[in-house]
């Protein structure tokens, strides 16, 4: 049985800011019976109700504010929930104040980490799953498990301690935190929560059952290993070599598959989820309903882990999204719906789905939004379907560098000329704004290659005053400090360091505000280059990166994604104590190139892209880059297979339209 602990929770929650984030009851929320599998396996005569129920604590390891809307909490949290026999509440980040009432206690004493829904003990659930887009939660992972009296070690836990799992892009290397977890799955989470979830079930049953003690949690654990599809990081030891970089990772007992594999959901039609959105009870970062209308990018873009490590594309077909649409507003009553994916405007029938959308909704209170559009894919038909029904919102492209050469090395082909014609088409059909994103920082980038972004801008600025007639044309430059990811043909470059970034910056900064004629038209936003040298140590680091996070913790790290908490002092200070004696440090893990025979932290971690073919496209990067090649890597939507090693090694194809069909007509109500 596990105890609500709203009654200790309520009389303090009027001392914290914003105490409704902890509150729950969220539309479409759930709470279930904590013995909901017991009664279903008696129902269905399968078993005798013994410990058959598997509950899961998911979190998002950020505010409520941050947390409630992500996609992916919210699909396994209704996933679970839709097995009768599986519990899944949700649980987020608090904020130092809560934290500090919830340290303080009362009579019984700490108040632990508590579920939204049912405000339960996260430590008396299953498994403690946590889904990470950002390395930046990692602080915010060891704060919980603190607070939900979990220890912080894998090592140190005990019987009835969660099984803690992390998920989501950062898990595709997740050995900075390999000492926090008991295990990491990798890919896209719907079946595999649910294989997870039977896994578990079985050995519940088997402890329950006669012997049961010897089946330990540690068999558990080995159960989920020998899958092959989930990483138990302490069935795998770390060998260094002289040179401190890793020699080997190699598992440690019989039976443990040396590679762990993504998860690849092949039918996302079957997945049509959300599809009961929670509707949050406190402003959140985004308040609209999404629907992914397809998974995967096969752009090629050599800087984006997200488009390397969810390949192969896998569209959503235009009737699901109708479907998921249409129920999706009924449930939850939101107005705005996102087309979300990794460039949506890719979809084979996205202008069919834009048109019939927009034609279904005309005269409703719904509009649709479309996250940042590529310069190639967008057309003015599209954009007007998106803003038929609503406000029409600023246009956001993202050419990511600045110069022609750039664009070249990262394998982003815009050209300048593409640019100022698609600019010029929306400022000439009525925008007065146009955002455009940037990254500094980019391999063999010059000064030269960042000013450039200057010259661009007022390009767009000239042609907008040209095209319109008017002088209120802006443009506003986003720019991002580019972080090397695992599993992407960048993840050997070296970081840029944060002192010339921001010189970049500055300069670039300069030449906008000095400029008479466009510089007031042009909106400068960046952040300083500190942040993503974290970000790049957590991204790329090994297992020793794991007590640096803890030191930073101690020292009171929490929320490192937000400016107003996060201090790079702390985590220098604390990588220079925690690597003291070491042979490694920052610089190490961040600025440094690394060299082809290099085994790198996650090499043991399968996500399909074939090492030589990422090293070979590392290779054509630098060609480009010096002028001795013209490389340009294709989309495999469209062009033959160029063999990254995704669909033969995970036994996966390219989805994609056009199927012809159309959304099925339905009358608003
Ligand atoms: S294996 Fe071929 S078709 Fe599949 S994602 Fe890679 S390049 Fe594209």
């Amino acid at each position: 049985m596990s105890t609500s602990l709203f009654a200790r929770l309520e009389p303090r929650l009027s001392s914290v800011s914003k105490p409704i984030q902890y509150v729950g009851g969220e539309l479409n929320s759930t709470v279930k019976d904590w013995d909901c599998g017991a009664a279903s396996s008696q129902e269905s005569g399968e078993g005798t109700g013994a410990g058959e129920t598997v509950r899961w604590a998911l979190m998002y390891p950020d505010a409520y504010e941050v947390g409630l809307p992500n996609q992916g909490v919210q699909i396994l949290y209704e996933v679970l929930n839709e097995r009768d026999w599986i519990v899944a509440e949700r649980t987020y980040a608090v904020w130092p104040d809560m934290e500090k009432v919830m340290r303080e206690g009362d009579a019984e004493g700490p108040i632990p980490q508590f579920t939204v829904d049912a405000h339960r003990p996260v430590r008396d659930f299953d498994v403690f799953g946590l889904s990470f887009s950002t390395e930046l939660g990692y602080t915010n992972m060891l704060n919980a498990l603190d607070l939900a009296g979990i220890p912080l070690h894998a090592t140190d836990r005990g019987e009835d301690d969660p099984v803690v799992l992390a998920g989501g892009h950062a898990a595709f290397n997740p050995e900075p935190i390999a000492d926090f977890l008991d295990a990491a799955v990798l890919g896209d989470g719907e079946e595999v929560v649910l294989a997870i979830s039977e896994v578990v079930r079985e050995w519940k049953k088997d402890k329950a059952g006669p012997g049961g003690s010897a089946v330990n949690r540690d068999e558990l654990l080995r159960r989920l290993a020998v899958t092959g599809n989930v990483y138990v990081p302490k069935f795998y030891d770390v060998k260094y070599a002289e040179d401190a970089s890793i020699e080997a990772v190699v598992p440690n007992r019989p039976g443990i598959p040396f590679r762990v594999r993504k998860h690849t959901l092949m039918d996302l039609d079957a997945w049509p989820y959300p599809a009961k959105p929670l509707v949050p009870l406190a402003e959140t970062v985004h308040e609209r309903f999404s629907v992914e209308i397809f998974r995967g990018c096969t752009r090629g873009c050599r800087f984006c882990q997200a488009g390397m490590i969810t390949r192969p594309v896998r569209e959503r077909s235009i009737e699901t999204i109708g479907d998921m649409v249409e129920n999706g507003i009924r449930k939850s009553g939101f107005e705005e719906v996102g087309l979300l994916s990794l460039s949506s405007a890719d979809h084979t029938e996205i202008g069919d789905v834009a048109k019939g959308l927009a034609d279904r909704y005309e005269g409703s209170n719904v509009s649709l939004s479309l996250p940042s559009t590529r310069v190639d894919a967008f057309n003015i038909t599209l954009a007007n379907e998106f803003s038929r029904n609503g406000r029409r919102s600023g246009l956001t492209f993202a050419p990511e560098g600045g110069s022609e050469r750039m664009r070249k090395v990262i394998n982003k082909m815009v050209t300048e000329e593409d640019l100022i014609r698609t600019v010029a088409t929306a400022y000439s059909h009525g925008w007065r704004q146009v955002k455009l994103y940037f990254m500094v920082g980019l391999p063999t980038e010059t000064d030269e290659d960042v000013l450039q972004v200057a010259e661009l801008a007022k390009k767009v600025i000239a042609k907008g005053r040209e095209v319109s007639g008017r002088n209120d044309i802006r443009c506003t430059v986003s720019i991002g400090g580019f972080v090397p990811k695992p599993h992407t043909p960048f993840q050997w470059a070296a970081q840029l360091d944060h002192e010339t970034t921001d010189e970049r910056l500055k300069k670039l900064r300069d030449t906008v505000r000095e400029d008479k004629r466009y510089g007031r038209a042009i909106g400068f936003r960046y952040h300083d280059g500190k942040p993503g040298i974290i970000e790049g140590l957590l991204s790329r680091g090994d297992r020793r990166v794991g007590r640096i996070i803890e030191q930073v913790w101690r020292d009171g790290g929490r929320f490192d994604g937000w400016s107003e908490h996060f201090s790079y002092d702390r985590w220098v200070e604390s990588a220079a104590t925690a690597l003291a004696g070491t042979e490694v440090d920052l610089a190490w893990f961040t600025t440094r190139e690394r060299e082809y025979d290099e085994v790198l932290p996650w090499d043991h971690l399968d996500s399909g892209l074939d090492k030589d073919w990422l090293w070979a496209d590392w290779e054509d990067a630098l060609a480009v880059a010096d002028g001795s090649s013209d490389i340009e890597v294709e989309d495999c939507r469209w062009t033959p297979c160029y063999d990254c090693g995704v669909c033969p090694e995970m036994n996966t194809e390219i989805q994609i339209g056009p199927t012809g069909r159309q959304l099925l007509p339905l009358s608003v109500v």
